[in-house]
């Protein structure tokens, strides 16, 4: 039995750009035709608002449970790597049961946030004492299961992880739960096939966590294995990376990478923070897409991306929650203009030219860019697209009087966290008046296991 459905909206963000009087044809979980200019039908359910759903590049799941626990002053000079000790410290009581039920909280949040994909750059494989579980998609299988109770679309990016340092140095104890080597991670990889199998519209990539964490050879073969998914490395995150690296090969390592891998359309370089003029305009033209997330990013006093040379340069990029510290849509959005107009000293920057709308733009590039960092380039309010459609809630005092660009720029500047109304995943009503239909039962699961992860 096919499942129709017939919406329709005062005003929609299409492909070709804004349109007013939208219907949009839904059927098992596709867009099957979109007109515009039409008269909403009798049957027609009727909404204000549309957008394509937003695609959320980088996650890390499970940090999602220890949110605010590492905003507290240490001794001296606190930075990435001291957080990095609390999200250790985390990870030596977490089983399979509280990934996913941290990541179904997580995969909720983002979808009432507008969010309808997201890529889980999944590091953790492992059992607490960095022993195998007899099925070594045991955590894999959980993400998929949060994605499956929740409805968000996956990209699974399993991560290779072998070294603590640049030039293969020996792995820390704190990193046992992630370690792989090739056998073992394309075990990891056939696993995480099987684990999204049954999700509709999932994928599969590569993930070599960061030129610290493999070795030349290894990432490689990594590359090898990701055949027609995408792969996704973190890269010049940190300072202390970026002079680690010119150590071990005299390269920076975006540059090292651009030297010594084909980079290309599949690739997302997630941060991309430290980039030489040279750098971000090969970056660039390489097509590749720049994985942003400026909440964490600012969180983890990382530094700030040269967004204006980049996009200057005709670079793309897509936005991730990484750390999921705060999973907003509209806040990462903002949080990247605002890091570039604070440092630069000058407003509306990311504009391509006069006259363009600053959250127009941003949302452009983050919807195209996201999507091709997802191995989804099909994704959009277009016939043969899976129906992953947000609307936002035309009474917010925000957007009252606003049309077309002028509300994404209300919505991102000026509209806070709750804007998102309603929000399908290929074609099913997830969200309704800002809340996800499983929200009580998804966070009343998340408050047990985080108050058992938290009493001890
Ligand atoms: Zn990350």
């Amino acid at each position: 039995m096919t499942n129709k459905s017939n919406l329709w909206f005062e005003e929609a963000l299409l492909p070709s750009g804004w349109a007013r009087n939208v219907a949009i044809a839904v059927s098992d979980g596709r867009i099957e035709a979109v007109r515009t200019q039409i008269d909403p039908g009798p049957a027609d359910d009727r909404y204000g608002v549309a957008l394509p759903g937003l695609s959320n590049v980088h996650s890390h799941a499970f940090q999602r449970g220890m949110a605010g626990l590492a905003e507290t002053r240490g001794p001296a000079g606190d930075d990435f790597w001291t957080w990095r000790e609390v999200m250790y410290r985390f990870l030596d009581r977490l089983g399979p049961a509280d990934v996913e039920a941290i990541a179904a909280q997580a995969y909720m949040e983002m979808l009432e946030a507008g969010f309808t994909r997201v890529g889980e750059f999944h590091y953790l494989h492992h059992d607490i004492d960095g022993g195998r579980y007899t099925n070594v998609g045991e955590l894999a299988e959980r993400i998929a299961a949060a994605a499956d109770l929740t409805g968000i679309g996956l990209t699974l990016l399993p991560v290779f992880y072998a070294h603590s340092g640049f030039g293969g140095a020996d792995p820390k104890p704190a990193q046992r739960r992630f370690l792989s080597n090739r056998d073992l991670f394309s075990q990891l990889l056939d696993a995480s096939h099987r684990a999204v199998a049954s999700l509709p519209g999932a994928n599969v990539g590569v993930a070599p966590h960061s030129l610290r964490a493999v070795t030349a050879d290894e990432l490689e073969a990594v590359v090898g294995l990701a055949v027609d998914g995408p792969i996704h490395i973190h890269a010049a995150e940190q300072l202390k990376e970026v002079e680690d690296c010119i150590r071990w090969s005299g390269l920076r390592p975006v540059r090292w990478l651009l030297e010594h891998m084909r980079v290309d359309q599949k690739w997302c370089l997630i941060h991309a923070t430290h980039l030489t003029v040279d750098e971000t305009q090969r970056l660039a033209s390489s097509g590749a897409v720049a994985g942003l997330c400026p909440t964490t990013e600012a969180n983890l006093g990382d530094g700030v991306f040269p967004a204006k040379e980049f996009l200057a340069s005709g670079g793309v990029f897509g936005i991730g929650t990484d750390s999921n510290v705060l999973i907003e849509t509209a806040g990462e959005l903002r949080g990247l203009e605002y890091s570039q107009r604070l440092t630069l000293r000058e407003r509306n920057v990311l504009g391509p030219s006069e006259g363009d709308s600053i959250g127009g733009a941003l949302f452009r590039s983050a919807s195209t860019g996201g999507a091709q960092a997802l191995g989804a380039p099909h994704l959009g309010l277009r016939a043969g697209a899976p129906a992953d459609i947000v609307t936002l809630d035309r009474e917010h005092p925000s957007l009252i009087g606003r049309q077309g660009d002028a509300l994404l720029d209300a919505w991102i500047f000026a509209g806070g966290g709750k804007l998102v109304e309603t929000v399908w995943r290929n074609g099913n009503r997830v969200v309704e008046q800002g809340r996800h239909r499983k929200h009580r039962e998804v966070t009343s699961h998340y408050r047990t296991v985080v108050k058992a992860l938290l009493s001890g």
